[in-house]
């Protein structure tokens, strides 16, 4: 699902966008950082996303890392650029085991290159494709990563603002990065309140759509983990339609079913109901969440096989 990109009124939903605008040449099979006095060479590609490629790449001592390439050709305008900086900004300063790591930006003549962890096990999409929908205790194993990165995020008043299946990468080791800061926002102290509308339609929280004069806060990315956390459990997203109108309109209502033939716990029902409140308010923060049955009753597993990108894993605690 393509991102909402601002600023957009809530009353006349966006149309989805283009993801192609990189096409153009690739980048040089030997990406140097003349800076640096460093050079890595160029991998396969790993994926496309809105404005970047994104390779694998390897460094003069044989680590493999990841290189996002934005065109300098595809940063038409201040505000591109000004997105970019801030994405970069952002990223740099964040530094947890559930957050992909950014390493180093550099850029040469043609592109900017943004070196950071390779997460070599793909996204959350890729791996719910394959499995349709995951076992609660690998659930609790992925949630329990995302809420100690989301934590970290907001003691360091950082809101992500695009919390989504494809922006949460799965290292070598099965463990869940959150990344793409692409729609982040800092705040200059806690009570600020954002007031642009971004994200992706099926996550959005209700705030970002229809309480545009008050503004959003941290309470948008707790909304998302609800979506996140239902989509893993049930296999689909809570308010997903073909019409991103409905979408929206399912969200304003907070019309979600738990499906009768996926079974799921009440521990499990309890934290989704919890973090897709309607009113901010009184939606749960990490902390709070983090004290609920479905993450306190039984052990979150401790590793996860790579057997489960692909079946259902057996799991010691
Ligand atoms: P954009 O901000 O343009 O959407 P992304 O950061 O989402 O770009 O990256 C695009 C794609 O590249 C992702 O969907 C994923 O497939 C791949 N990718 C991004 N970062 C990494 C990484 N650190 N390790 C492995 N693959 C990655």
């Amino acid at each position: 699902m393509e991102q909402v990109k601002p600023p957009v009124s809530a009353a006349q939903p966006p149309p989805p966008t283009s993801s192609s605008k990189h096409a153009g040449p690739p980048p040089p099979q030997l990406i140097i950082d003349k800076k640096a006095n460093a050079s890595y060479a160029t991998g396969k590609l790993l994926g496309e996303g809105g404005f970047a490629r994104c390779f694998e790449v390897s460094t003069e001592k044989g680590e493999r890392l990841a290189a996002k390439v934005i065109r300098k050709a595809s940063l038409t305008s201040q505000k591109q650029k000004q997105k970019l900086f801030a994405e970069i900004r952002i990223h740099q300063q964040m530094s947890h085991p559930a957050i992909v790591q950014f390493q180093h930006v550099f850029e040469d003549d043609d592109n900017v290159y943004m070196i950071m962890e390779l997460c070599e096990n793909g996204t959350m999409v890729d791996m719910l494709r394959t499995r349709k929908r995951l076992s609660e205790p690998e659930v609790r194993y992925y949630m329990h990563h995302l809420l100690h990165g989301v934590n970290y995020m907001h003691q360091h008043r950082v809101i992500h603002r695009d919390l989504k299946l494809g922006n949460m990468f799965l290292a070598k080791d099965m463990r869940l990065k959150i990344g793409d800061f692409g729609l982040a926002a800092i705040l200059k102290h806690d009570g600020e309140r954002k007031k642009t509308i971004c994200g992706t339609p099926n996550y959005i929280a209700p705030e970002v759509l229809f309480d545009t004069s008050t503004g959003h806060s941290y309470e948008v990315d707790m909304w998302s983990l609800g979506v996140v956390l239902y989509t893993l459990l049930i296999g689909k997203p809570p308010f997903q339609t073909k019409d991103v109108k409905q979408i929206y309109k399912k969200i304003r209502d907070n019309t979600y079913e738990f499906p009768n033939n996926v079974p799921i716990s009440d521990a499990a029902r309890e934290v989704v109901e919890a973090l897709l409140t309607r009113d901010p308010n009184s939606r749960p923060t990490v902390q709070e969440v983090l004290g609920y049955t479905f993450f306190v009753a039984e052990p979150v597993p401790y590793l996860i096989p790579t057997s489960a990108l692909h079946t259902i894993p057996t799991l010691a605690e």
